[in-house]
């Protein structure tokens, strides 16, 4: 057993590390290795947590041997892809991290439309593997993100409304359940658990493989950027609205209220600024554009082909890892006047760049699935809402986090019920009810009741197995 002395933390002997080590393709992380420093952040440094040890998995028996290690010992585990889980999901104080951050293998099937990618793959991996066919997967909006995350918990992203969500793109997944046990998840093989996956299955253990559908996309796309003062956003905000309700699938476009960071004039003024994304005829883009910026006075607004892999990695830089960062996100129904009015009165006080309000139009191919396909929930909300803020290591938080709370409860009786897995915040674990609804949550403890992954794993948004009915 670990050393678990009474409100001391879990430690593994030097010769418990070197055994498992010895196991391995990958290595073992443990707090006396010079990188453990490194092994134990994750991209939100709000969250500051030390496990007992991180594995880091070159393959998936070593994802066995670590989940089989975790249960001899008595440990809890996490698993991380990524490790852009905003609410701290993929690391763990005093437990095992499995790390999948060196599983990165893609392989892509253009004739029949097909990628697979291995569990510690980031989007940057997916898009970069993709697009050499000119083909992509919907996905988020920032290269360093998880696929492993993003898809468990859904995955919007620039495609979703001509593609669906990442997670209805999914074919099927090689996992090793936290029971130790191996499977193929898919729609035949295991019904219940791949409609578990799409949408919780952070819950079941670690996938080492997904399988996804990828479509042709080209690689480069119209995109168009407008930007409005913040008079003007309460007329630009709710002309988008109109616009994007009766446009077609090929339209997806966002609102950000956020600080310019150009034109020199500009720089630092709260704004509202508009990015739309065309996957229709590039010939059709600027009458397309044109129309979505119609009506009011811009300050700004320009219209550009962009290679896909730099639309991908446009947020790498603002949202680079290692700040402390806090979100609140949502859905929202139709946005009202008051409603609008309400974020552009937080959007006058919020902290600096990179703070920022952002809505996006969500009907689409997504609505194709019946909401009872998919653990996904609230699928044909109209609207979501992030509201987002980050400071540095050295800065006092509360302001920051106090402008998020404020502007996020400002608009709770414009918001319908739920609240995006993948968007939760590091004080929001106990909302996973609100996350999925009573009958999906049910649902999924079902599926744990059945499956019994194990009571090893509940560093995630947690739907646990031992209240299986
Ligand atoms: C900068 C930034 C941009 C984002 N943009 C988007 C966006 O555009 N669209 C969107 O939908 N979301 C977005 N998100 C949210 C993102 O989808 C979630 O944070 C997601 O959980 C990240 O996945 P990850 O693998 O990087 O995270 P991790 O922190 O590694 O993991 C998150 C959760 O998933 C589990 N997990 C990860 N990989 C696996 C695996 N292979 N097997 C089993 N469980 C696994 C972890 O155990 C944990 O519970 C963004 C987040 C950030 C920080």
């Amino acid at each position: 057993m670990a050393q678990r002395a009474a409100g001391r933390p879990v430690e593994f002997t030097d010769r418990q590390i070197a055994q498992l080590d010895s196991r391995l393709a990958g290595d073992v992380i443990s707090p006396a290795c010079p990188e453990y420093e490194r092994a134990r952040r994750i991209w939100n440094h709000m969250i500051d947590r030390y496990p007992a040890a991180v594995v880091r998995c070159a393959n998936q028996s070593d994802v066995s041997i670590a989940i089989a290690f975790a249960r001899e010992h008595d440990v809890e585990l996490a698993v991380r892809g990524g490790g852009h889980s905003l609410a701290g999901h993929s690391v763990i104080d005093d437990g095992l991290v499995i790390d999948l951050s060196a599983m990165r293998r893609v392989v892509v099937e253009p004739d029949i439309g097909r990628v697979r990618v291995q569990g510690g793959c980031l989007l940057a991996d997916l898009d970069r593997a993709t697009q050499a066919f000119g083909l992509a997967t919907p996905a988020g909006v920032m290269s360093q993100t998880g696929v492993g995350g993003l898809t468990l918990g859904g995955g919007m992203g620039w495609l979703t409304r001509k593609f669906g969500l990442t997670c209805d793109n999914l074919l099927a997944a090689q996992m090793v359940l936290a029971d130790g046990s191996v499977v193929t998840a898919g729609a035949r093989e295991t019904p219940d658990l791949f409609w578990a996956l799409r949408g919780a299955g952070a819950n079941f253990g670690a996938v080492t493989e997904f399988e996804f559908a990828a479509h042709p996309v080209g690689t480069t796309l119209p995109v168009g950027v407008a930007m409005f003062s913040l008079e003007e956003a309460p007329s630009a905000i709710a002309h988008y609205e109109r616009t994007m309700s009766c446009s077609t699938d090929d339209l997806k476009a966002t609102v950000f209220l956020q600080r310019a960071v150009g034109p020199q004039d500009l720089v630092e003024v709260p704004l509202c600024v508009l990015v739309s994304v065309w996957t229709g005829d590039p010939r059709d883009a600027r009458a397309v554009n044109e129309e979505l910026w119609r009506g009011t006075p811009k300050l700004f607004g320009d219209l550009q082909m962009m290679p896909y892999l730099e639309l991908q990695s446009m947020n790498d830089t603002t949202l680079a890892a290692g700040a402390c960062n806090y979100t609140k996100g949502g859905y929202l129904g139709h946005i009202s006047e008051a409603c609008i009015e309400s974020l552009v009165e937080s959007a006058k006080l919020m902290p600096t760049t990179p703070s920022v309000i952002e809505l996006t139009y969500q009907h689409g191919a997504q609505d194709r699935l019946e909401e009872r396909e998919a653990a996904f929930p609230d699928r044909h909300a109209d609207h979501t809402i992030n509201v987002l803020t980050r400071w540095s290591d050295s800065e006092d938080g509360q302001p920051y986090i106090d402008w998020v709370r404020g502007t996020f409860a400002a608009t709770t009786s414009w918001q319908t019920s739920g609240l995006y897995s993948n968007f939760m915040a590091v004080d929001d674990d106990h909302r996973v009810r609100d996350v999925y609804g009573e009958h999906k949550y049910e649902k999924t403890e079902g599926h744990q009741g059945q499956i019994r992954p194990g009571e090893h794993l509940r560093q995630n948004p947690n739907i646990p197995p031992s209240a299986g009915r």
